[in-house]
């Protein structure tokens, strides 16, 4: 219970506008968001309330300009109903998702649709400067959506896991840090809002089922390949979070215990063999964007030996990530995202080929490539950020 009252006392530090302090009105407000427009009927049947219940609540939402009330189409005989929808410009959430070099901040509105975006590039990866482009990011943001102001409830931030909350282990990326409890009061503090953080696997692949919309699986996993490997699952469109925040890290699974050291602590680390940085390593490059991407495009089109061996054996690693999730998860499908060149995941992905085959079945592994844009893992962050905001339960690395 502590930490439910501490996660609404946060709803309403972030505005005035939600006085809604009670778990019932936050359980109302989502169903609303995901399932509206809705009838007030529809509403008490889904959440158990009683219809009065759901009358007081819903009024007072409309008297707060959260939602709208409109007559819905008559059935049969009968008086249409009204049904009650979320007002688009209701809420807005900043989301932020930092790579290696640079830090891409996005502004959404209720349902996930991005009305500002910003890239801003990242000096130097360690803590400090992590914090710095973050809060400068979010300042310009402000400036430039002053409309928005008012009703700005939240900030997701994305970045490559795992978090540190014990460790304090050398931290090379500076990124592990940014969920330590110094590094999470410091930005709610000086952003002035409720922060959520998650890893940039679970973003991405919020992103996609964003992106996706309805009518596609709502179950699949995604193997992420961003400053390091990172695995997500979605179960009935919502991410699963686990009971610590650090979840997926499949990038961390050891699968050579004499392996290469990894700056988690550990030998032999999957993403020691299938990441950017692996490959950047083999060929002594920065893995800086600017630097190693162009690089790379050309070892690809000249099909140098060099980059053709990693690929060969990152092949064989991908093979077993597939194989890892399929025998854990049973997805319907496996989304690859990633914010490394198109050229080497399409590449990689092709020398994977044939899948491995679904455990207990004779059909391959159904794995495809993630199709939401640039934009959308710190949108995906935003996403997170709301969901603390409507459905409390959802989000763990937050203060
Ligand atoms: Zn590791």
């Amino acid at each position: 219970m502590k930490s439910m009252n501490k996660l609404s006392a946060l709803r309403m530090s972030g505005t005035n506008l939600i006085k809604a302090k009670d778990h019932n009105s936050a359980v109302v407000l989502d169903l609303i968001r995901s399932q509206g427009p809705i009838s007030r009927a529809d509403i008490a049947r889904s959440t158990s309330l009683s219809r009065q219940t759901v009358q007081n609540i819903v009024a007072k939402l409309d008297e707060l300009e959260m939602v709208e009330l409109r007559s819905g189409v008559a059935v049969g005989r009968g008086h249409p109903g009204v049904n009650v929808s979320m007002r688009r410009n209701a809420a807005h959430f900043f989301g932020v998702h930092a790579d290696r070099t640079w830090i891409n901040f996005v502004l959404t509105d209720v349902f996930g649709e991005i009305r500002w975006n910003l890239k801003l590039s990242l000096p130097e990866q360690n803590i400090k400067h992590i914090h710095q482009v973050i809060v400068q990011g979010i300042s310009i943001g402000r400036q430039e959506t002053k409309d928005f102001a008012s009703n700005i409830l939240g900030c997701g931030i994305a970045a490559a896991g795992p978090f540190d909350t014990e460790t304090h282990l050398p931290d090379p990326t500076g990124f592990s840090s940014l969920g330590s409890t110094d590094s999470l009061t410091y930005l709610k503090e000086t952003l002035a809002l409720p922060v959520a953080l998650s890893n940039d696997a679970n973003a991405a692949a919020i992103g996609e089922e964003l992106y996706r919309g309805n009518g596609n699986q709502a179950d699949f996993a995604t193997l992420h390949f961003g400053a390091g490997l990172g695995a997500a699952l979605i179960i009935d469109g919502t991410i699963y979070q686990g009971a610590y925040g650090n979840i997926g890290e499949i990038g961390h699974i050891q699968v050579d215990p004499f392996g290469k050291k990894c700056h988690c602590g550990r030998l032999g680390c999957l993403e020691q063999y299938l990441s950017y940085d692996s490959l950047c390593r083999e060929l002594a490059l920065s893995p800086d964007e600017s630097e190693s991407y162009e690089i790379i495009r050309n070892l690809i089109t000249i099909r140098s030996p060099e980059l053709m061996n990693w690929i060969t054996s990152a092949a064989l690693r991908l093979r077993q990530a597939i194989q890892f999730l399929d025998a854990l998860l049973s997805p319907s499908e496996i989304i690859i995202t990633g914010t490394i060149p198109d050229e080497l995941l399409n590449l990689l992905m092709e020398e994977a080929k044939p899948y491995p085959l679904r455990i207990g079945s004779t059909k391959d592994v159904i794995v495809l490539r993630g199709r939401a844009g640039k934009w959308s893992i710190a949108a995906g962050a935003a996403a997170l950020a709301l969901n603390t905001q409507f459905a409390p339960s959802i989000s763990r690395l937050m203060l």
